[in-house]
């Protein structure tokens, strides 16, 4: 008997550990027809390179997808429960309408919360709109293709990433085939060749916690040149808030110049010489653009921008004259 029913239990065995891989392959089925977040579409296009473009938003309302919710026991439910998340959040952005034109530099100001921030993770399609468009030379960013995208748009965050390895290898990373004439004329642009060359392994210095640490203001520089061997006709920006030596700083500085000479850039201003260069200020508050202007009209409409200003750095005896409203 024992002969007969062995296989037939282990045959039933079986039968139970194909049904958990079915009901395993459904499950991941489930969560793999759940829609991305972002998705390339299969008529996607691509930008032409080296045509700078324009960014425009036309009527951008956005709300994130939830996060606060606690997980609940099945995969399931979490999937559902993640879909539903979206829905209870409210609105970050709220009917948001505004251009850059091509080859220039729009600065975004307003108090902490206002979804400056979220502006610039949509440009760069970290999200999709919830409603609205997000144009980039004319078209919608959701028609583009991933490769496009990353190609056009370039990033510099507050927190530069940087790989535990050779400063050459971070460079590389932005365009894999760079001479090393090119990764010299790179760091040039971005203020920070003169130190590479004054390491005893120059480019080949490792970087990170058990290699050589570079300052914030050196890692930004860094990204800068990184930015610079990519070449991206788009540059979305968030301005360091760190309190950087004014040596650090007015290297940073000349090192924004050339990356943003002859781009179209989005940047999130910290400091009033930025925000004087900029040429259109857009004032976000509220999820909405409040003002916009130059320094010079903004501070004669009196309004929230003048405030701003005032409070943060025409304040009587205030020496710093970096930080801007960004925080206030
Ligand atoms: P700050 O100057 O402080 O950086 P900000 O103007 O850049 O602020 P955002 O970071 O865009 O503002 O945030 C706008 C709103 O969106 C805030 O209420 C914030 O709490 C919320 N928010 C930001 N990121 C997320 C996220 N990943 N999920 C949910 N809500 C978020």
């Amino acid at each position: 008997l024992g002969r007969l029913f062995g296989p037939i239990t282990q045959l039933s065995g079986l039968q139970e550990t194909a049904l958990t891989i079915v009901v395993c392959f459904d499950r991941i089925f489930e969560v793999l027809d759940l829609k991305p977040l972002i998705e390339e579409r299969p008529d996607a296009v691509g930008l032409a390179k080296n045509v700078v473009p324009e960014i425009e938003f036309e009527n951008v309302s956005f709300r994130y997808p939830g996060a606060d919710e606690v997980s609940l026991p099945s995969l399931e439910q979490n999937v559902r429960a993640e879909r539903e998340r979206g829905k209870a959040t409210p609105n970050v952005l709220r009917g948001v309408s505004f251009q850059v034109p091509a080859g220039t530099m729009t600065a975004l100001v307003g108090p902490s919360g206002a979804g400056k921030s979220t502006l610039t993770h949509l440009v760069s399609r970290l999200y999709d709109p919830t409603s609205g468009i997000v144009r980039v030379g004319g078209h919608d960013l959701r028609e583009l293709t991933f490769d496009s995208l990353r190609q056009t748009v370039g990033v510099v965050s507050q927190d530069a990433y940087l790989f535990h390895d050779t400063i050459r290898e971070n460079l590389l990373y932005a365009r894999p085939t760079a001479t090393e004439d090119e990764l010299i004329e790179a760091c040039q642009g971005a203020q920070i060749w003169d130190l590479i060359e004054s390491l005893p392994s120059g480019l080949d210095t490792v970087t990170g916690d058990h290699g050589y640490r570079l300052s914030g203001g050196e890692k930004q520089r860094l990204a800068i040149a990184r930015l610079l061997l990519k070449e991206p006709t788009v540059v979305v920006l968030d301005e360091a808030t760190a309190h950087l030596d004014s040596e650090s700083e007015a290297a940073v500085q000349r090192a924004l110049k050339t990356a943003l000479r002859s781009r179209t850039s989005l940047v999130i201003a910290h400091r009033l010489s930025t925000i004087r260069e900029a040429d259109q200020i857009l004032v976000i508050d509220d999820g909405g653009v409040r003002e916009r202007g130059t320094h010079e009209e903004l501070l004669t409409e009196g309004g929230l921008y003048a405030e701003l200003y005032h409070t943060q750095f025409a304040r009587p005896g205030s020496k710093d004259t970096r930080q801007a409203g960004n925080g206030a």
